[in-house]
């Protein structure tokens, strides 16, 4: 989900909300909550200069229960000093300031939990339980972004920005929100009638399906349980295959199965091709034997994810590796 969704959508619901009273500046600190953990982008460089620290990548660290409520503490911290503020108001000629105590922590935190939600229903997933887990959690329903939904965020934003009747504010906000549930179910139902539309043969056993960026277009993964797998695009409106391929999960050239495995072992271990397997969920490997060793490229085969497409690593006879 973009930056504007992730801002409107806990601030609409503390507006809406009939529970309690929710002053700007509460529903601000929600705001803001909603948009810290996307800050991310600036621990990027850290992640690109140190592979291992893999995590610090734009929907890793920032991403989790805990650091989720790390980031928003700090950003809270710098948006209510005054001279941050003070100068986005200059800039925008209106009023964000916001406090910084228990209250305004804990809506930013509620921002940053439906954050999560949101993130979570995206492909590629989320490591919700970091630092406990690596494991990264998807609903594999929304594409990351959704271009109405972004275009139409804007138009809310305008409307928030104007000064408006607040009913007419109200009216935008509530049909974002139903905007947006729609467009869940829609996907919802289309990804089940995709599902239901294949029959399983030859060998293949299981299969999931991956959002893309037309809801009625998913990428459809088979498997046979173990080496093999079968990837198309279905199209829910017109029943249609396109783009079928399919891949072994290992394929060697010039070399033995042992000895490939052993150097696939070894290349396992190395920060880049933890990281590219920790983005990409389905990795298939080409492995080429060559007079000093083994070049192995791993390569995301269903291509749900942004980042890089594939990596290769050189391991050497003696083990010693090279990057290319
Ligand atoms: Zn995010």
């Amino acid at each position: 989900m973009d930056l504007f969704t992730h801002f409107i959508v806990p601030f609409a619901i503390l507006t809406l909300l009939k529970l309690r009273d929710f002053t700007i500046k509460d529903r601000l600190s929600g705001g803001f909550g909603g948009i810290s953990i996307d800050f991310d982008f600036i621990l990027v460089l850290i992640g690109f200069i140190s592979p291992e620290l893999f995590i610090f990548t734009h929907r890793g660290i920032t991403h989790s229960f805990v650091f989720g409520l790390v980031t928003a503490i700090i950003f809270l911290y710098i948006i209510s000093r005054p001279r941050v503020y003070g100068l986005i108001n200059d800039l925008i000629k209106r009023d964000i300031k916001v406090e910084f105590n228990w209250k305004s922590v804990s809506l930013a935190y509620f921002g940053v939990l439906i954050h999560l939600f949101l993130d979570f229903l995206t492909t590629g997933g989320i490591p919700l339980l970091y630092p406990f887990s690596l494991i990264r959690f998807s609903a594999n329903l929304y594409y990351y972004t959704d271009l109405v939904t972004t275009l139409v965020a804007i138009v809310i934003l305008l409307v928030l920005y104007l000064r408006l009747d607040p009913k007419y504010k109200k009216i935008a906000l509530t049909g974002f929100l139903v905007m947006l549930i729609s467009f869940g179910g829609i996907r919802a139902y289309e990804k089940i009638e995709a599902l239901e539309s294949q029959t399983l043969n030859d060998g293949y056993t299981n299969i999931t399906a991956y959002p893309t960026s037309d809801m009625f277009s998913w990428t459809m993964l088979e498997s046979n349980g173990k080496n093999k797998y079968r990837v198309f695009t279905y199209n829910t409106l017109n029943h249609t295959v396109a783009n079928l391929r399919e891949v072994n999960s290992l394929s060697i050239k010039n070399g033995s199965y042992e000895s490939a495995q052993n150097a696939i072992k070894y290349a396992n271990t190395l920060p880049e091709v933890k990281k590219f397997r920790w983005t990409s969920p389905h990795t298939a490997i080409n492995a080429t034997s060559t007079s000093t060793g083994w070049n192995l490229t791993f390569y995301d085969f269903v291509g749900n994810h942004y980042g890089a497409r594939e990596v290769t690593v050189h391991v050497e006879k003696n083990r010693n590796q090279i990057k290319y």
